[in-house]
């Protein structure tokens, strides 16, 4: 059996950021991916203010991984009523990025901070080895020995039943990546479309990234038949249907009961396998990268002798993340319930557009606004 002081499943945001923070706080770190990398991911790889400035604080290169930056943003509601704004401050709405060399850029990050990182290797269960930590089997080869355990392995991983992570919500998101002509990818120039969607609580997306565009939908995996439908009507409707599909492929999403676990002994979850994502847009990027870090954190200090630090990391994640997942879930409801509505909020004026974008760039929140006074009224009388 190989020793660390933590050991880290899954190599996606989370499980890099997590790598990347024990290493960096002096812990001996193994990283262990299921898949061959770089891998990847169903994802739009959209990333909002917060991820890119914790990027940035890592070290990535972001002019060098951004495929794209959009600063116009058309908004339908199931393909009528076209509204498109256009940021004038010089400033992006989102940048998109590649998920494997995303991801790539952060295991390479964890390397540098000197974290091991093992490779096409399947974690198949934790066992409580009492004194000594956690042993982490996997496929074919010894258990490795864990001091502690972050789980980052998503939401097909291990760590999140070992836990017994409870999600109350879980979505199915299906997404394309189509290799467009030059003419095509002119159209969607610095644009990204956001469509709201005809079955409650969805919505579809097109993600500009040069000659290829993401486009996906997203919504309650109870829906599934009928968002298949959706997807494949918001391909044709758009154009794309017969063009090739570089990935084609569908990805759950959970987010977490808001007393679902975040540890069990030496075991933290971190990022999708904790159910850390926003409810309404489904951002689970800068969720991943934010509470990897402080698991990451969190299991270096334990690992080091801080007899307090895995008690506090649930604290830690409610503090940050509690807040921002109650006012995804109100605006959740709301849509899900009056889609027209939130069409409507959204594409009123260039005021509505601003107070999007201050929430993407993270200048704002979605709590800090329900939180205003008139805000908070009118979304409980839209409510009743
Ligand atoms: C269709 C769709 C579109 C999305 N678009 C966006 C977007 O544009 N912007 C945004 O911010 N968020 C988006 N999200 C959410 C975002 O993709 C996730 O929240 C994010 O990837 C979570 O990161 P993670 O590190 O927790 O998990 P993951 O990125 O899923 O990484 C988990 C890793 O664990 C590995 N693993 C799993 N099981 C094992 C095992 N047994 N042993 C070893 N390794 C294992 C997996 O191979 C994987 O590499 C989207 C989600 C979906 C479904």
């Amino acid at each position: 059996m190989t020793a660390f002081d933590v050991v880290v499943l899954g190599a996606g945001p989370a499980g890099a950021a997590a790598a990347r923070a024990a290493a960096v706080a002096g812990a001996r770190v193994c990283l262990i991916e299921r898949a061959v990398l770089p891998r990847y991911k169903t994802c739009g790889g959209g990333l909002v203010g917060i991820s890119r400035d914790l990027l940035r604080h890592a070290g990535l290169d972001l002019a060098h991984l951004v495929r794209a930056r959009v600063d116009r943003l058309t908004m339908t509601l199931d393909g009528r009523a076209r509204v498109t704004r256009r940021r004038r401050d010089g400033q992006p709405v989102l940048e998109m990025a590649m998920r494997p060399e995303l991801d790539a850029a952060l295991v390479d990050a964890a390397k540098a901070a000197g974290a091991e990182v093992r490779a096409a290797t399947t974690v198949t269960g934790l066992r409580d080895a009492g004194r000594g930590g956690v042993a982490v089997s996997v496929r074919g080869e010894p258990e490795v020995l864990a001091g502690v355990v972050v789980g980052a392995d998503g939401t097909s991983g291990r760590a999140g039943g070992y836990v017994g992570v409870r999600p109350d919500l879980v979505d199915v998101g299906l997404e394309g990546e189509f290799q467009v002509p030059p003419a095509v990818a002119a159209q969607w120039e610095r644009r990204m479309l956001l469509d709201w969607g005809p079955v409650p609580g969805s919505y579809g997306w097109v993600f500009p990234k040069g000659d290829v565009l993401t486009v996906g939908v997203i919504g309650a995996r109870e829906h599934g038949a009928a968002l298949r439908t959706y997807y494949e009507r918001f391909v044709a409707r758009l154009g794309l249907a017969d063009l090739p599909r570089l990935h084609d492929s569908g990805h759950l999403t959970r987010v977490r009961a808001d007393d679902s676990p975040l540890r069990r002994g030496r075991v933290l979850v971190a990022g999708d396998a904790a159910g850390l994502l926003d409810p309404w847009t489904r951002e689970g990027i800068s969720f991943a990268l934010r509470s990897g870090r402080l698991a990451g954190e969190a299991a270096a200090a334990a690992a080091g002798g801080d007899p307090t630090a895995l008690d506090s990391y649930p604290d830690r994640v409610e503090a940050v993340f509690g807040p921002e997942i109650a006012a995804g879930r109100v605006l959740l409801a709301l849509y899900s319930r009056r889609p027209e509505l939130m069409h409507a909020m959204m594409s009123a004026g260039p005021g509505a557009f601003g107070l999007f974008t201050r929430i993407v760039d993270g200048r704002s929140t979605i709590g800090r606004q329900l939180d205003r006074p008139g805000v908070r009224a009118t979304v409980a009388a839209l409510s009743r």
